[in-house]
């Protein structure tokens, strides 16, 4: 088959854009489809974890995202008149060499979609909107895909993106297992309120339905608010705040679930993201899963189009498919033990892929194969996420030690013997 794409992503949402801009900077040939019209506005997935903040500070979109954010504020519990002061979902450390990122980020989703979005201008592609994924037929050498308006699209390899309710993963005919962890639907949404105070998140757990939050996101001069599907979300907040609501600027349903495939991989087909696995929002891990689903899969499907094994491609549904399992019983148990936990629990930074095929080696330190590559500053006196921005993997040396990093940031092999490990990828090589 000729290709015109060698890959093709449907759905623009945070999961899509990581994936194409990691595609295209690794010279991939990509094309993104969105079936919306316009790029999405509302602020839902707001948490950006430690680890997706030097994925994407690997990405080259970090001093944006930190511009578009701001640490997460206290909780404020109102009951009627009173109210008082509790904890911080978030933590307030000091970065170190290496955890330069060690807070949990608050950023509205469609700021981040948007700085992703621009980088992705900047490597030469743009989001195809209006453009509706409808199926697929499968061949040896490629896929052929058939979007709206009779749009079809020959690529090596397909990937859905295209969240929750996704047509790629039902066209693949995977099914999701697992349960919803509430009987009733739920309402995000963005708001602005007069006169509320912007220094805290505000939370009314008696509200009518159920537990109402009004959240201020940063630079803005608007709330997220959360609550028991209404009609009349404005008459709501007004009632439990005695504030005017001045606008309602988004406003959607959802059912926390926790749900996954039980697969990744259909042939030439991936899922990624809420397409495979759908999380309550408690913990702030569904963008970030997958963000790092995309960040798994880049490297190795730009590998697998330059003559890396087959294999390869197997080695995302090993790795991805035990940390959404994990992850999405965090979600759950923190979901229905109404849990305040955060921190080291959530923040993806201890996520590591030790048991996987591709981790092999003897820990030396501190480092362990299949763990993330701390930063840091090497003997010679670069900084470690420096060096490891490029696309390919990072062989360093000192004297008889070696240690391999992968494409993506974690470590394949510690050792004497790692020199071609990686057969066919670029491999910097660096004596420290
Ligand atoms: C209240 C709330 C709070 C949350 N808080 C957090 C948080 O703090 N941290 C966190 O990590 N996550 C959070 N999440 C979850 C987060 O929003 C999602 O996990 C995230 O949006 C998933 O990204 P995605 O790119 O996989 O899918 P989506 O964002 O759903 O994007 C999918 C895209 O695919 C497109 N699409 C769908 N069907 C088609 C088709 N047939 N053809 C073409 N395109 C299609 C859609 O238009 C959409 O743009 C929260 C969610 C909610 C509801």
């Amino acid at each position: 088959m000729v290709y015109e794409q060698e890959v093709l992503i449907v759905g623009a949402g945070p999961t899509g854009l990581t994936l194409a801009v990691d595609l295209a900077r690794r010279g991939v040939r990509v094309r993104i489809v969105d079936a919306a019209v316009e790029p999405s506005r509302g602020s839902r997935g707001k948490g950006i974890q430690p680890r997706t903040q030097e994925i994407f500070d690997l990405l080259g979109v970090m001093p944006e995202i930190a511009k578009a954010g701001g640490l997460y504020q206290r909780l404020r519990f109102h009951f009627g008149p009173f109210s008082f002061r509790g904890g911080s979902l978030g933590t307030r450390h000091a970065p170190t060499a290496a955890t330069p990122y060690p807070n949990l980020l608050q950023v509205p989703q469609f700021k981040t979609e948007g700085v992703l979005r621009a980088r992705l201008a900047e490597l030469g592609v743009s989001v195809e909107y209006g453009r509706r994924f409808e199926s697929f037929v499968q061949r040896d050498d490629g896929v052929e895909v058939a979007l709206s308006e009779g749009v079809l699209v020959r690529c090596a390899y397909l990937v859905g993106c295209d969240g929750g309710r996704s047509a790629v993963r039902k066209a693949l005919g995977f099914g999701l297992v697992g349960s919803t962890v509430e009987d009733k639907t739920l309402l995000v949404g963005d708001v602005k309120v007069e006169g509320l105070s912007r220094e805290d998140w505000h939370v009314w757990p008696w509200a009518r339905g159920g537990m109402l939050g009004l959240c201020p996101m940063p630079h803005s001069d608007f709330f997220q608010v959360t609550c028991a599907k209404v009609e009349d979300v404005a008459g709501l907040i007004e009632s439990v705040s005695k504030c005017r609501v001045t606008e309602v600027l988004t406003s959607s349903s959802y059912t926390p679930q926790a749900r996954m495939v039980q697969r990744y991989r259909g042939g030439r087909v991936f899922l990624a993201g809420d397409a495979a696995h759908l999380h309550p929002p408690t913990g702030g891990q569904g963008l970030n899963t997958g963000v790092q689903d995309a960040w798994n899969l880049g490297w190795k499907l730009a590998w697998a189009l330059r003559g890396g094994p087959d294999s390869i491609l197997d080695s995302y549904q090993a790795e991805r498919l035990p940390v959404a399992a994990a992850v999405l019983n965090l979600s759950r148990t923190l979901y229905v033990n109404r849990s305040l936990k955060r921190g080291a629990l959530t923040n993806q930074l201890g996520l590591h892929y030790r048991e996987s095929a591709l981790s092999s080696g003897a820990p030396v330190g501190e480092l362990h194969p299949g763990d993330r590559m701390p930063d840091g500053r090497l003997p010679n006196g670069q900084r470690v996420f420096d060096v490891l921005r490029h696309p390919g993997a990072t062989l360093l040396s000192r004297g008889d030690s070696k240690v391999l990093v992968r494409p993506d940031g974690y470590i394949a092999r510690i050792g004497r013997d790692v020199v071609d490990h990686y057969a066919g990828l670029p491999v910097l090589r660096i004596s420290t």
